[in-house]
């Protein structure tokens, strides 16, 4: 006979794994018991030694699904001669964090029960087990238990009591667990929030949506906006009441067959669609698909997720499975409504009913996107069926590490010993309301996970509020403050999500990002690892009339750059109209009115604008993405030129070579669509061209490809490409968004590699 202790470590808690345990030690006639401590499970197990050694095998090698397990530890102990095995209770609340698993779609077991006519959950909109379901967006408090929990005032009927003490039940300790006798229920509004008294509502919801109607449905972690996706005029009117112009809808579907009648689905998208995270994937969509114009206006991409609840399955059934429009419950940019009664208020107006029900949603989590390329994804906003889940960091953080971000698609993280955990998508802190709301989460985020920073990482730059925050929150709580460069926190986010920790080349694209001289930084290459680097090259700087305006109008940055290159184009400056061309000339000449940037983002949005896309952008990014959907109408023909220029231990870019052949092909009338392909096809080789020059001063063959810029498929295919060809290894995102969602990783490895004294 023998005893031994085991701690498992890693997302081991709230995902079935104490039945599990109790399952296997049974099959291995073992006694002993399990238990919940501080962010680990606990386990004593005693019997044959051959015995023990199976189930520390099976232990390892086939935990429940949802489980990731980062690490087993066993020692030996004093036999006691137990024979039975027993789960016992979480010992107190003192004790240190759970991890927290994400909000899930039904498993198999669960939605075999929700077709299943003879099921007591049959067709329960609530339904879940220890394997799936709602997690992060119902939790009130740590311990992760049910009092915990937005169910915390739904008792349990007898028969969910039973499977809840069952150690062989799926539904062992599931804490959102529910039935029809005991659970939430559906409720149906009008459009002033008023309960209509209905048993049935989703006949009536099918019935409004199928007329044009406008619904706001509440889902797993905020309210949706619904409509019939093939009505142009709901469609529109969506747009219309939600004050949304441009910005691509997603869009919902019954299952992957339905999505394949309008878009291409290859494997690893239908994997994705498919996974019980239910992100939002962007599809290549099929010509003459029966979806509204205005879903997704000259975009070559669908948004499509499939139904993230049983309650969505229940909608997507009602409406006869045709697509429907669902987009996050909120006017404009505000952070998507939770709370019944506000989403009533905020909705109102906009909303012609209500599908809602009595669970509380107490973490607002906004849906996933991402995409595939080349047969890997590339996250795009990385939210509801992630987080928190935790992502391992290449080395420890040595004292908890609280991650801030950046501005815009906000995400913080927090950082303990080699765990990241990353929030929520919090979207552009420009807003009040999504500043209150980063405040608030990052508050519960504290109390969850029982963190308490030593140390507050943020971004250089000093105007952005979660670096006010920073430096707030170091004052009040004696906290050490360490800022990193935005695309220093690029770099290292790509170098984390890999386990990286050796110097590479850092490509670096994005809009906008404080650098180290004051400038506007994004078109960088920069050498380094997580705990330092130097900038080796930068696009040539060049003015943004208007500052921030620039953004918004990309044909000032279009003439920018023309004058910048001594070139006109005075047919396109002439079709600029009512837009004050003399206006920017003379901005031109007055520095302070344009600080200068390095930015790739501006240089695309420069080239989008002389070859006619976007004189004005609602959201940024947007100018770009057309030109990249304008190129991958043409075939390789050749790319622009640009010039490398030596300067004080940098490279510069030179790009008016390539504005002054821009321009020369707009003027002999060349296809638009060859311009911005040969425009995509010149960044890569320029690209493979600066790569390989650092790779003969640094050695380093290894090349990051990071930075918003990075969401462009047609890009990112071109670089890899080229620099395959080349002989570089190549990492490229696949976890966390190349974008600003991404930042709090990188700067929390950042923090983590100076404060171990990495050099
Ligand atoms: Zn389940
Ligand atoms: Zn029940
Ligand atoms: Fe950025």
């Amino acid at each position: 006979m023998e005893r031994r202790i085991i701690v498992v470590q890693g997302l081991v808690q709230g995902v079935g794994f104490r039945p599990f345990v109790h399952h296997l030690a049974q099959k291995h006639r073992l006694g002993g018991l399990v238990r919940n401590s501080a962010g680990a499970v606990h386990i004593e197990v005693e019997g044959d030694p051959s015995d023990l050694d199976h189930f520390l095998t099976e232990l390892a090698s086939r935990p429940p699904s949802l489980a990731r397990i980062e690490r087993i530890a066993w020692q030996s102990a004093a036999v006691r001669g137990t024979r039975s095995f027993s789960i016992e209770e979480s010992r107190g609340e003192g004790e240190a964090p759970v991890a927290i698993a994400p909000d899930l779609a039904p498993c198999t077991d669960c939605w075999r029960e929700f077709h299943d006519p003879n099921d007591r959950r049959y067709r329960y909109p609530f339904l879940n087990c220890t394997n799936c379901g709602p997690r992060l967006t119902i939790i009130t408090g740590a311990p992760y238990d049910r009092v915990r929990t937005t169910l915390a005032h739904f008792p349990l009927c007898p028969d969910c009591q039973r499977e809840y003490h069952d150690p062989g039940d799926r539904r062992f300790h599931a804490q959102p667990i529910a039935c029809p006798a005991c659970g939430p229920r559906l409720e149906l509004r009008d459009a002033a929030g008023r309960p209509q008294d209905d048993p049935h509502p989703l006949a009536i919801v099918a019935s409004l949506l199928l007329r044009g109607q406008i619904g706001a449905v509440k889902g797993v972690g905020g309210y949706h906006l619904v409509c019939d996706a093939r009505s142009e005029t709901a469609v529109a009117e969506l747009r219309r009441r939600k004050h949304r112009e441009q910005k691509p809808l997603a869009i919902m579907v019954a299952d992957t067959e339905s999505a394949r009648a309008f878009a291409d689905v290859s494997s690893a998208e239908r994997e994705l669609l498919e996974s019980q995270r239910r992100p939002i994937v962007l599809l290549r969509r099929r010509p003459g698909a029966d979806v509204a114009w205005s879903v997704a206006p000259g975009n070559p991409y669908l948004g499509v997720m499939l139904p993230p609840s049983p309650l969505h399955e229940m909608l997507a059934d009602a409406v006869g499975r045709i697509p429907l429009v669902m987009t996050s419950g909120n006017q404009s940019d505000e952070p998507i409504a939770t709370d019944d009664d506000d989403a009533c208020e905020r909705l109102r107006g906009i909303a012609d009913f209500f599908l809602t029900h009595n669970r509380p949603i107490h973490v607002r989590c906004d849906d996933s996107v991402t995409r595939v390329i080349d047969g890997v994804e590339l996250p795009i906003r990385r939210s509801r069926g992630e987080t928190p889940c935790p992502m391992a960091l290449p080395r420890p953080c040595s004292v908890p590490t609280l991650a801030v971000g950046g501005q815009l698609k906000a995400v913080f993280a927090l950082g303990r010993d080699r765990q990241a955990i990353l929030s929520h998508h919090l979207g552009d802190l420009d807003h009040l309301a999504a500043w209150r709301a980063f405040e608030r989460d990052l508050r519960l985020y504290e109390e969850l996970f029982r963190f308490q920073p030593r140390v507050v990482v943020h971004d250089l730059h000093p105007d952005y509020l979660t670096t006010r925050y920073a430096e707030e929150r170091a004052r009040r709580d004696g906290l050490m403050r360490l800022a990193v460069q935005h695309h220093h926190a690029h770099l290292a986010s790509c170098l984390a999500e890999h386990g990286w920790h050796e110097p590479a080349i850092g490509v670096t694209f994005d809009g906008t990002g404080y650098g180290t001289d004051g400038a506007i930084w994004g078109g960088e290459f920069l050498v380094g690892d997580d705990s330092r680097f130097y900038r080796a090259a930068h696009l040539r700087y060049v003015p943004m009339p208007g500052g921030e305006k620039a953004i918004r109008e990309p044909w000032r940055m279009a003439l920018a750059q023309l004058r910048d290159a001594r070139t006109s184009l005075p047919a396109w400056e002439h079709a600029l109209e009512d837009a004050p061309v003399s206006m920017v000339e003379r901005l031109l000449e007055r520095p302070v009115a344009c600080p200068i940037t390095s930015s790739m983002g501006r240089l695309f949005d420069a080239v989008a604008s002389l070859v006619g896309l976007a004189r004005h952008v609602s959201h940024e990014g947007q100018a770009a993405m057309q030109l990249e959907w304008l190129a991958e109408g043409a075939a390789e023909v050749g790319q622009y030129p640009f010039d490398l220029v030596e300067g004080e231990g940098t490279l510069v870019i030179d790009t008016r070579p390539l504005i002054a052949a821009v321009a020369h092909d707009i003027q002999q009338k060349v296809d638009p669509a060859i311009v911005a392909r040969r425009f995509h096809d010149g960044i890569a080789r320029m690209v493979a061209d600066v790569c390989r020059r650092l790779r003969e001063s640094t050695g380093h063959n290894t090349v990051v490809l990071t930075g918003g810029v990075f969401q462009n498929a047609l890009l990112t295919r071109a670089c890899v490409s080229r620099l395959q060809a080349a002989g570089f290894c190549v990492l490229r995102h696949q976890r966390v968004p190349p974008g600003d969602g991404g930042l709090a990783l990188g700067q929390l490895a950042v923090a983590a590699a100076i404060l171990s004294g990495a050099s």
